[in-house]
């Protein structure tokens, strides 16, 4: 229970949340225009959808109230440029479930993407755990051992995507993507400074710096 249509006519982003959702075990499929995003909301095949509204075609308005209107359940998140919140909020009455302004940061796309399927009973991995390290998704908290550990929404973020590809070399872009959002600045160090925070709290050796590529979780 975990496929994830995408209706984003913005490549960069489509590719940004299509990534992420990837990488957290999800199984996205991106359409780019209004008709194809209906038709494929109404097969059946998935789980959740993310809709832009500034869609070709047909709206995210006008998908979302044909999709409604052909009696669709299917949780919906409306993507929304900042600037035209308040049009989002009339969308919210036509039956989205939720709504992002752009720009977002892909944690904060991912808590409501977790949360609208957790509601509507989608089973998902909740504890995801390599080494004696665990991370619990549910209530966010780390544990070493038995041993429990506070972390910050960053430094959970970055936990996460780590352990979830434990063993592979993790470029700081990739990093920075993934859990600072596609608006960070690559000239960034903040990769380092949060890797150096999780070394403290989760051990130093959990996370192995590969000279010239980035980080790797190894414990
Ligand atoms: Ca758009």
């Amino acid at each position: 229970m975990n496929r994830i249509l995408i209706a984003e006519d913005e490549e960069r982003i489509a590719s940004f949340v299509h990534k992420g959702l990837r990488s957290n075990g999800f199984t996205p499929t991106v359409v780019g225009d209004g008709v194809t995003a209906y038709d494929y909301a109404m097969s059946g095949d998935f789980d959740l959808m993310i809709l832009d509204i500034g869609l070709p075609g047909l709206d995210g308005f006008s998908v979302l109230d044909q999709l409604r209107g052909s009696g669709s359940t299917l949780p919906v998140v409306i993507l929304t440029a900042r600037d035209s919140v308040s049009d989002t909020v009339a969308g919210l009455e036509g039956g989205a479930d939720d709504y992002m302004g752009k720009p977002f940061r892909f944690e904060e796309l991912l808590a409501r993407v977790r949360l609208r399927l957790r509601e509507t009973g989608s089973a998902e991995t909740t504890v995801i755990s390599h080494g004696d390290v665990s991370l619990d998704l549910r209530t966010r908290r780390a544990s070493v051992g038995h041993r429990v550990v506070d972390l910050s929404a960053r430094e959970f973020a970055l936990a996460e995507t780590l352990l979830r590809n434990a063993g592979q070399v993790l470029s700081r872009e990739q990093l920075l993507s993934h859990v600072w959002g596609y608006d960070f600045d690559p000239g960034s160090n903040v990769v380092d400074v949060y890797v150096r925070y999780l070394r403290r709290k989760l051990g130093p050796e959990c996370i192995e710096t590969v000279r010239g590529m980035g980080y790797r979780f190894t414990r």
